[in-house]
């Protein structure tokens, strides 16, 4: 071998072993980010907002909506690996543009199989923009009010809220269209209510806010329920409970914090809000309950991991 041959031979070696040093990094990466059989949720900080990403046990993934801005896009490229560009269910709680706007960043930029709405209508260029780009885009709309919950593999939607009573029309304050569902897992429930307000909240116990034949249960009640039953005869029990209306004191009455009777309450709103969120009647109302409270604003973005 000559001095020249001896050059390109080490530089040949040098390229092969950056090239196995890479392959390795993304293997381990790849690895890193393989569904780990547990359903994981992110209350991701996104400001003043809601954005929640979850990854189902076989590895779907599912955002229920998407913040003010195109923040959620950021915790969307570091939570899922980079080679993972599609959503099986985006859910839309309610068209104001604290929930809506991220989601047209997000259905324009990855694979979304499926969109969960009311179908309120709602006069607001986001909600038109999105409701666009999802038609554009394929992705199939899915109305609360076709009364279907939602499986994904042995978890599913527990669709509460609002039957069949909104699609196609308006409400004098869209905050109470707020689609309203329980995330179940085994035996774990997660309640989720948008930014649904008191008086709403008030019928959900009643159970007059509920349109009849709009919903069956898609599970069983399970033993060791966190709650009970609401004198409306709904089952609300849940283990996890959203903060209704990021944490404001027109929402989170003491009354449905006890028929959901969660351990824990997630309140997703951004540091030093103009609202004032959430409200010191609310904090107070969850310390009574024996309720433990987690914030995005203080936290930024918090992960929970189901059993
Ligand atoms: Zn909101």
């Amino acid at each position: 071998m000559n001095r020249r041959q001896f050059f390109y031979s080490r530089k040949l070696m040098g390229a092969a072993t950056a090239a196995l040093i890479a392959l390795t990094v993304l293997f381990v990466l790849a690895w890193q980010a393989l569904p780990d059989g547990r359903l994981r949720l992110w209350f991701l900080d996104v400001g003043q907002g809601d954005a929640i990403l979850m990854r189902f046990p076989a590895g779907e993934w599912v955002l229920v909506d998407g913040g003010p801005d195109a923040s959620v896009l950021a915790h969307l490229g570091h939570l899922m690996p980079f080679y993972e560009r599609e959503l099986e269910l985006v859910i839309l709680t309610h068209p104001h543009a604290d929930h809506v706007d991220g989601l047209v960043e997000v259905l324009e930029r990855y694979r979304v199989r499926n969109l969960l709405l009311t179908g309120v209508k709602y006069d607001y260029a986001g909600y038109e923009r999105l409701l666009d780009v999802a038609r554009e885009g394929g992705v199939k709309l899915l109305y609360s009010s076709d009364g279907v919950d939602y499986a994904i593999g042995r978890s599913g939607l527990d669709l509460i809220y609002p039957g069949t009573m909104l699609r196609g029309r308006g409400i004098e304050n869209v905050n109470n269209s707020s689609l309203v569902f329980r995330l179940i897992h085994g035996e774990w429930r997660g309640f989720f209510s948008g930014d649904l307000e008191e008086e709403k909240e008030v019928e959900l116990l009643t159970g007059r806010a509920v349109s009849g034949g709009a919903r069956a249960p898609m599970a069983e009640s399970g033993a060791g329920e966190p709650g009970g039953r609401a004198p409306g005869g709904l089952d609300l029990s849940a283990n996890l409970l959203k903060a209704g209306h990021h944490g404001s004191k027109t929402s989170n009455s003491a009354d449905l914090v006890k028929a959901i009777g969660p351990s824990e309450a997630i309140i997703s709103c951004g540091a030093g809000n103009s609202f004032n969120h959430p409200a010191p009647q609310t904090l107070e109302t969850f310390r009574r309950a024996g309720v433990t409270v987690r914030r995005t604003d203080l936290e930024e973005t918090i992960e929970v991991a189901v059993p």
